[in-house]
């Protein structure tokens, strides 16, 4: 029992201090984005990447998203944070051609900052600035944030939409999915979390076979696009292609990389 209210005290104390750490590092460069690419399974081609946050701690190293984020948001330094990273990935997109390219470049975006009554103008604010054309801007929302206030997320989205913007729903079949979302609002992709294709491993794979099939055929009648998070090996991209899953994104096509690698990936890609 002490050892456990031990480790609860380090812990508060470890995001305490990381909490403080955050906000001395906006603004002083200890960001950076990473660039994962998105392939299209059909043409067997790039068609984008997701722009992830990394955080180089001058003393820890890097540290995950995972947990910088949620404290971040606790804390509200997402809403500078997360219009940096807008600005940041607009501005890639276009120094990286992505208009002439048919390319599009995802951002995540975190629940405060999607509810913000600004977030319309801040994102149309980081298009105007960069150049970038709507259509090659994909935001990436989750179910339970779009859940929170069902009336703003469509609105949000549609004046979004009204630009060019796409929009995604990320970890789709992550927890609890309820269909309602995609039922009410016009999204474009399915980003389909990477707990199928881990399902679809086991000794029996049935049935999570039969329920990534089928989820695939439903979102591509809604009009969807569908996603798949996390394909490690050829075997799971072979398994994708043979349900009709659109896209695909993971370690086996590509991992999340800084600018410059990802760019000299993209010339070699590209031939
Ligand atoms: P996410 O949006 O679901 O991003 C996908 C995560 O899966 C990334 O973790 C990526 O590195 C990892 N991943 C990609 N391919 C594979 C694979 O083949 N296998 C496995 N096991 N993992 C793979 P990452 O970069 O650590 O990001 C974690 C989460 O942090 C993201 O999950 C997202 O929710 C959040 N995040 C990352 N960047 C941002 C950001 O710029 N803004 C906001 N608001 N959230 C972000
Ligand atoms: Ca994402
Ligand atoms: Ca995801
Ligand atoms: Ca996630």
């Amino acid at each position: 029992m002490q050892r456990f209210h031990h480790a609860m005290a380090d812990e508060h104390q470890r995001r305490r201090e990381l909490t403080r750490d955050l906000q001395s590092a906006v603004g002083t460069g200890q960001f950076e984005l990473f660039y994962q690419p998105i392939i299209s399974l059909w043409r067997s081609e790039l068609s984008g990447f997701e722009a992830l946050i990394r955080w180089r701690h001058p003393q820890r190293g890097l540290v995950s998203p995972v947990q910088f984020i949620p404290l971040a948001e606790e804390s509200r330094l997402i809403l500078p944070l997360g219009e940096w990273i807008l600005r940041r990935a607009c501005g890639q997109a276009v120094e990286w051609k992505f208009e002439q390219r048919g390319l599009s470049m995802s951002v995540n975006v975190s629940a405060l900052q999607f509810e913000q009554r600004d977030f319309v103008q801040s994102v149309q604010m980081a298009l105007e600035r960069s150049g970038l054309p709507g259509h090659c801007l994909t935001l990436e929302l989750t179910e339970s944030m779009v859940l929170r206030d069902i009336g703003l997320a469509g609105r949000h989205i549609r004046q979004l939409k009204e630009s060019g913007v796409r929009f995604a729903l990320d970890d789709f079949g992550a927890g609890y999915s309820s269909l309602s979302v995609l039922q009410s609002l016009p999204l474009d992709h399915l980003k389909m979390d990477r707990s199928f294709l881990q399902a679809c491993r086991r000794p029996d794979s049935k049935r999570p076979r039969l329920v990534l099939e089928t989820l695939v055929s439903m979102a591509q009648r809604l009009g969807l696009t569908v996603i798949a998070e996390g394909v490690e090996t050829a075997e799971q991209g072979e398994l994708l292609r043979h349900f009709g899953c659109d896209s695909a994104q993971g370690y086996f096509f590509g991992r999340p990389q800084p600018a410059d690698e990802a760019s000299s990936w993209m010339f070699t890609a590209a031939g």
